[in-house]
């Protein structure tokens, strides 16, 4: 089975330890303009600001019936509704709004007869979505209440050894969280709440971690899988939410909507790793700006290594949940090392070639024709590139020892 660093795409080499900022979260300025995405609104009477319209912050953007609604971030007048790509939500309808005017937001009063009624409803009216799974939260509450959950966890556990914006909101708000634990608990049914982490977190938040049962996952990837296993083990049904959303929760039941997420832009594309506040919609430039982004900067990856998205438009807008940002160097101006025979190349790659001997055999005086005997049945895939702790091309070096047999130089 691959470790979590075989699973990484990104890598080139881009080493694995743990890198978890300590640091707390700096809020960005407001951009100038703001690309709000509104998933689920394809029928046109769900998008409630047209082009032209002047919207107040907080105000209500979309309400589409089986997705988080969106707010205005920011007051301002919409300049276009358009289609397009947004990492984490795919082709969707968005609204463009040039920021301006007032920026006090309204709070809505919540609505309910029963807690358990104003839970729902605060969570679905504020448009919170769970930045764990992506998907809007009264969505998921409705799902752990049908699964009868007996113990409901707030997850600090990262995907990424370098993302800690589950960290620092745990220790921001790490009352916020218990609080929008508690009334996520009351409305489930949940017996128990607690905090599920595993050790690199721990270890990150010593110290500061909210006075709560802790549920401790291992240090490997799918930690979160393994946790609910274990837990499912020993007959306890288990349910994690994300931190944010939590801590949304509980403000939403003071009526204010979420328009706003945390994130960990991190990688030796930036001067300064953080994490940042940002309102959703927010340009990549503009938290890229925040944290001294490198001219040679190329590769930047949004959201959590194995499910997140490769852009290179720096205006591309970023959504409440992307939850960490990954900066890369080109990989070509990137330092290499010398091959340390770990292996890795090998086992990935699916036609049973060895990549660290064709790499070898290029930077000898002459090529043995003999180790290139299989190189011509690459497919391509980068797999050994990928997963390579040096950083070395191999991919490539794998085609230029096809082009070598094939033309029979080998010297
Ligand atoms: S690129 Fe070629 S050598 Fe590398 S893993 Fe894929 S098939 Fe194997
Ligand atoms: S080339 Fe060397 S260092 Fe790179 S993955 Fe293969 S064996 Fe490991």
């Amino acid at each position: 089975m691959l470790s979590a660093q075989d699973l990484l795409p990104l890598l080139h080499g881009y080493q694995m330890e743990s890198r978890r900022l300590r640091d707390g979260i700096t809020e960005i300025p407001t951009p100038d303009t703001l690309t709000i995405p509104l998933p689920g609104a394809e029928e046109s009477y769900t998008r409630l600001a047209g082009e032209g319209a002047e919207v107040a912050k907080g105000q209500v953007l979309s309400a589409p019936k089986y997705a988080a609604l969106a707010h205005a971030p920011a007051a301002g007048f919409v300049e276009a509704v358009e289609f397009r790509e947004i990492p984490s939500c795919g082709q969707v309808w968005t609204a463009r709004l040039r920021v301006e005017g007032s920026q006090a937001v309204q709070a809505r009063p919540v609505r309910g007869e029963t807690e358990a009624e104003r839970v729902l409803r605060a969570a679905a009216d504020a448009g919170i979505v769970d930045e764990m799974t992506g998907r809007p939260l009264y969505q998921e509450l409705y799902r752990l209440r049908r699964r009868e959950v007996s113990l409901l966890l707030a997850c600090g556990i990262e995907d990424d050894p370098w993302c800690s914006s589950a960290c620092a909101v745990l220790r921001e708000q790490g009352e916020q969280v218990l609080e929008g634990l508690r009334l996520a608990a009351a409305f489930c049914g949940a017996k128990e709440t607690g905090l599920a982490v595993s050790p690199p977190e721990l270890r990150a938040l010593r110290g500061s971690l909210p006075a709560a049962r802790i549920e401790r996952a291992p240090a490997r990837y799918p930690a979160r899988a393994f946790l609910l296993r274990r837990l499912r083990a020993a007959g306890t049904a288990a349910g994690l939410l994300g931190p944010q959303a939590l801590a949304a929760l509980a403000a939403a039941m003071q009526g204010e909507p979420q328009t706003h997420g945390v994130v960990t832009v991190f990688g030796d594309g930036v001067r300064t790793p953080r994490n940042l506040r940002f309102p959703c919609g927010a340009p990549l430039s503009s938290l890229l700006a925040s944290c001294g982004v490198r001219e040679e900067a190329s590769l930047f990856y949004v959201g959590p290594a194995c499910q997140g998205h490769t852009v290179t438009d720096p205006d591309t807008p970023i959504p409440l949940h992307a939850r960490c940002i990954t900066v890369l160097l080109h990989p070509q101006k990137r330092r290499r090392m010398t091959c340390i025979g770990c292996g890795r190349c090998a086992s990935v790659c699916p036609q049973g070639i060895l990549p660290w001997q064709i790499h070898e055999s290029l930077h000898r005086e002459k090529v043995d024709p003999f180790l290139l005997l299989n190189v011509q049945s690459c497919i391509g895939c980068a797999a050994c590139t990928a997963v390579c702790p040096s950083g070395l091309p191999l991919s490539a070096e794998v085609a230029r020892a096809a082009a070598i047999r094939k033309s029979g130089d080998f010297f």
